[in-house]
């Protein structure tokens, strides 16, 4: 019987709750109810059981993870367990007090979301007015509390243009690591991508704006930076490979290989209320099936990348050419790549500004 090395990191999804509705969002279009999500009690046992199969690292994410009352509670059970533990958050729900209480109860890393540099931009993207500033001074105290902060500029192609205040942001906020990260289209993003995807004149003049970046803030700060999928030539290393290094597990407990996996149909998902999270992980169906390379199509099988990237993501594979089991669509060996550029340059082209939000469309006002 084959045993998989454990994960590296756990997602824990504590629920899909979130006062934004951003139009990137990588939760599902199905929702889950706050009614369905796993207690204090389950949240533990399944840290609990993290730590003893090898995780090093957990994530707590969302929707928004301080909606939860326990979230400290949370973090103390995993850091008392040796995790190493991360905070995934939109900021706007924190005030320092929260935030000094979770630095107490061994939290180690803050990454915030940054959908734009200024008011305006952030309220159309995530459809929350005010948030802007809260994250501002959600930023201040994680520094205050001396907390490791990452910041996550989102680009699209309404705020690609203003990438060189984001990064100076980023550096006045006190973060030790930026990721210029330009959306993937999951979920609401991929509902969403005619309104959000940037062009490729947006992407050739953010390129050289990030290396010059890179130079002048060495030893201030880290910039890593996603290309959108669509430009791409190899697609990424999603998820570091499925089922190889990380596990994602939803408010209701439900074990993923990766948070869009249930976008494949065919799957079949396992509940931690019913099996255990080294069962699922070892012997699960939805990670064997694209786990390793014996599910690759020749293509991938005999390419040289074929350890690097996995042949990578299957959601978009299924999304893009219709088969989880196709070469990524973003590499330029698959029969879509060409088709998939094409529709990148004709959306950006257009340039809708027509967002469904989590709840409800809106054309843009302001
Ligand atoms: S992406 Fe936006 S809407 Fe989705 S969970 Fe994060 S903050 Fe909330
Ligand atoms: S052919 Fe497959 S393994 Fe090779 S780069 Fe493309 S997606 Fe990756």
């Amino acid at each position: 019987m084959t045993v998989h090395p454990p994960p590296v990191a756990l997602l824990c999804e504590l629920t899909h709750r979130c006062p934004l509705r951003c139009a990137y969002c990588s939760n599902p279009l199905a929702l889950e109810g706050a009614s369905d999500e796993l207690s204090t009690g389950e949240w533990m046992n399944l840290l609990d059981q993290a730590a003893d199969l090898g995780v090093l690292q957990v994530h707590f994410s969302g929707g928004e993870p301080t909606v939860r009352q326990d979230l400290a509670e949370l973090v103390a059970h995993a850091a008392g367990r040796g995790l190493y533990t991360n905070l995934i958050t939109s900021g706007v729900l924190l005030g320092a007090p929260q935030i000094m209480a979770l630095a107490e109860a061994g939290l180690e890393h803050v990454q915030l979301g940054l959908p734009d540099c200024e008011e305006e931009g952030s309220t159309f993207i995530t459809g929350f007015k005010g948030g802007f500033a809260r994250k501002m001074t959600t930023a201040q105290a994680v520094r205050d509390a001396g907390l490791a902060l990452t910041v996550n500029a989102v680009i699209t192609r309404h705020n690609a243009a203003r990438l060189p205040r984001m990064i100076e942001m980023a550096v006045d906020l006190g973060a030790r690591r930026l990721e210029v990260a330009n959306v993937q289209y999951y979920g609401w993003g991929l509902k969403n991508r005619a309104a959000l995807m940037p062009s490729p004149d947006q992407l050739k003049a953010m390129t050289p704006i990030v290396q010059e970046a890179r130079e002048r803030l060495k030893g201030v700060l880290v910039i890593d930076y996603v290309i959108p999928d669509y430009y791409a030539k190899r697609p990424k290393s999603c998820m570091g490979g499925w089922g190889q290094q990380f596990v994602n597990v939803t408010p209701s407990g439900t074990v993923l290989p990766c948070h869009a996996a249930e976008t494949i149909p065919h799957l079949s998902f396992d509940s931690l209320r019913e099996r255990t999270l080294r069962d699922i992980w070892e012997h699960g169906m939805a990670f064997a099936a694209y786990r390793g390379d014996h599910w690759m199509p020749s293509t991938c099988k005999s390419c040289d990348r074929k350890e690097i990237d996995w042949g990578g993501c299957r959601c978009q594979a299924l999304a893009l050419a219709g088969d989880a089991a196709a070469i990524d669509p973003t590499c330029v060996e698959s029969p879509y790549h060409a088709t998939i550029r094409a529709l990148a340059e004709a959306e950006a082209e257009a340039g809708s500004d027509a967002i469904t939000y989590r709840s409800f469309t809106l054309p843009r006002t302001a």
